[in-house]
Order: structure tokens, then C-alpha cells, then sequence
């Protein structure tokens, strides 16, 4: 069963501190959501993690299944089983959808155990299928003119594709219509299970409504400093921010 354990991550960026003592544990089997408002530094939280080169890590730590995370290169890091949906997918020409996640697959795997042409288009058939994607979109190049929800439906498909042990979603349902929003959450439903734990990065308490997290933190100014149920999630929907910041004596 995976486990990722954060603890008391500090990081900064361009000598400006963002995340302030950050702790977290995601195991197997459980979703987390982590909701907070604008600027909070839950983007910065998945790039630290992922070993995005602009995150300055200060101190605190990162494992997966107790290895050192931050020692890893990032392509390690893949394939000790972690993943990342950005909040804004990058587009690279002339490199195919298709390329792209059959080379991400085969990184991911031992020499020899490659998958093979035919697995991996039937694979990605089926998996195209469940997000009621067009099947033109293998041969497209990634994201590039790609809508916003497009985009986003594609970060679900590398998800299905890749099947990773821990994944960070980070805002996977902005700019997505209601039925792209279903469809988007059907495809982490299925993921669902012991050898998969997830953490949802969201602004709107919306995507839980499809998605239900075992457990939802609220993050302020670099950390989190609530946590709580599903139903955390709907009050925070409800009266906002808040009522969170006054119990805690924060001020803007
Ligand atoms: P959130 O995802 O919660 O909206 P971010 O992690 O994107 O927050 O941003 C947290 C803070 O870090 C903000 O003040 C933002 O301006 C700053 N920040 C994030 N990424 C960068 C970057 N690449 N360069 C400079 N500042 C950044
Ligand atoms: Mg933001
Ligand atoms: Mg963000």
C-alpha cells in the first residue's frame, strides 16, 4: 500500500517563504482534498513535490513509502509511482498525445517489460472511451489547442494510462462544464482503490460533490490549519473562508 508523508515542509520561491512547516500523510486506499483560498500555495505544495526546479525546498521532508523523495530526480519520482496534473498542462509541439504516453509508460517500466504497440492502443482505446474523448486526440499534438477542458480531460487519461500509486490533481475541474466535470471524476473514481491514494487540489467544494474525499484540509498562508470530513467541505461552500480565519485569529 503507498504511503506519501510530508513533514514540516518549508519552501520557498525566490527567497520568499510559501509553504510554512506543511505536514501531510496520504496512504493508500484514501483521497484527500485541499481546499484554501488564492495564493495559499497549494500549486507550489505539488510542484515541491513533483521537483518543479523553482521550488526552493528550505526544510521539512518528503517520503514515498519511506524513500527520500526530495533525493529523487524527477523522473524517479515517476516511477516510484507518483503523479502530477498540473493546474495549467504545458503544450509541446510535434510530440503526439499517443508518443508522449506511450514513452511515459515505458519510463516508468523495467527494460524488457515494455508495453507492447498493440496493448498500448487498445489501453488507450478503452481509456479514451471511459472520458468520452474523441479518438482523434491520440494524434493530436500534446495540448497544443487543446480547450481548457480538453486539457484536463487529458491529464485524466495520462492518469488511466499511467496508473500511478499517488497522484496530485491540482484544480482538474477549473474551467470544466458540468458533464466534462463528471466525466473528469468518473475517471478518478475508477482509480479508486488499496493501491491508490490521492490528493485533490481544489478552489470549489463542487468537484467533492462527484468525487468523495475521505478527508479535506484547509489551507491558509503556506499550511494547513483545518481538517476535517466531506462535510468540511460543504460548509466551507457555504459560508466561505471566513469564519476560519476568525477562529484562528488570522488576519489578511
Ligand atoms: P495557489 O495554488 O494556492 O493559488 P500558488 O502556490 O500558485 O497558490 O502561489 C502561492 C504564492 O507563491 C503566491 O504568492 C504566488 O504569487 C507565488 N508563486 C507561485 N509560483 C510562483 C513562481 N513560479 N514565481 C514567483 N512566485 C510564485
Ligand atoms: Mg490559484
Ligand atoms: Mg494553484
Amino acid at each position: 500500500v503507498p504511503n506519501l508523508k510530508i513533514e514540516n515542509l518549508h519552501v520557498s520561491i525566490d527567497d520568499k517563504e510559501i509553504l510554512k512547516d506543511f505536514n501531510l500523510e496520504i496512504n493508500g486506499g484514501e483521497i484527500h482534498a485541499i481546499m484554501g483560498p488564492n495564493g495559499t500555495g497549494k500549486s507550489t505544495l505539488a510542484s515541491a513535490i513533483m521537483g518543479h526546479p523553482k521550488y526552493e525546498i528550505t526544510s521539512g521532508s518528503v517520503t514515498m513509502d519511506g524513500e527520500d523523495v526530495l533525493e529523487m530526480e524527477v523522473d524517479e519520482r515517476a516511477r516510484a509511482g507518483m503523479f502530477l496534473a498540473m493546474q495549467y498542462p504545458s503544450e509541446i509541439s510535434g510530440i503526439t498525445n499517443a508518443d508522449f504516453m506511450r514513452s511515459a509508460i515505458n519510463a516508468n517500466r523495467e527494460e524488457g517489460d515494455e508495453l507492447s504497440l498493440m496493448k498500448f492502443i487498445r489501453k488507450m482505446d478503452e481509456k479514451m472511451d471511459v472520458l468520452d474523448m474523441d479518438q482523434s486526440f491520440a494524434q493530436r499534438y500534446l495540448n497544443e489547442g487543446f480547450s481548457g477542458g480538453e486539457k484536463k480531460r487529458n491529464e485524466i487519461l495520462q492518469l488511466l494510462m499511467l496508473e500511478p500509486r499517488i497522484a496530485i490533481l491540482d484544480e482538474i475541474d477549473s474551467g470544466l462544464d458540468i458533464d466534462a466535470l463528471k466525466v473528469v471524476s468518473e475517471g478518478v473514481n475508477q482509480m479508486r482503490g488499496e493501491n491508490f491514494g490521492c490528493l485533490i487540489i481544489t478552489h470549489y467544494q463542487r468537484l467533492l460533490d462527484y468525487i468523495t474525499p475521505d478527508k479535506v484540509h484547509v489551507m491558509m498562508q503556506g499550511r494547513i490549519v483545518k481538517s476535517g470530513g466531506a462535510e468540511l467541505a460543504e460548509r466551507l461552500e457555504a459560508e466561505g473562508y471566513d469564519w476560519i480565519k476568525e477562529e484562528l485569529g488570522i488576519e489578511d
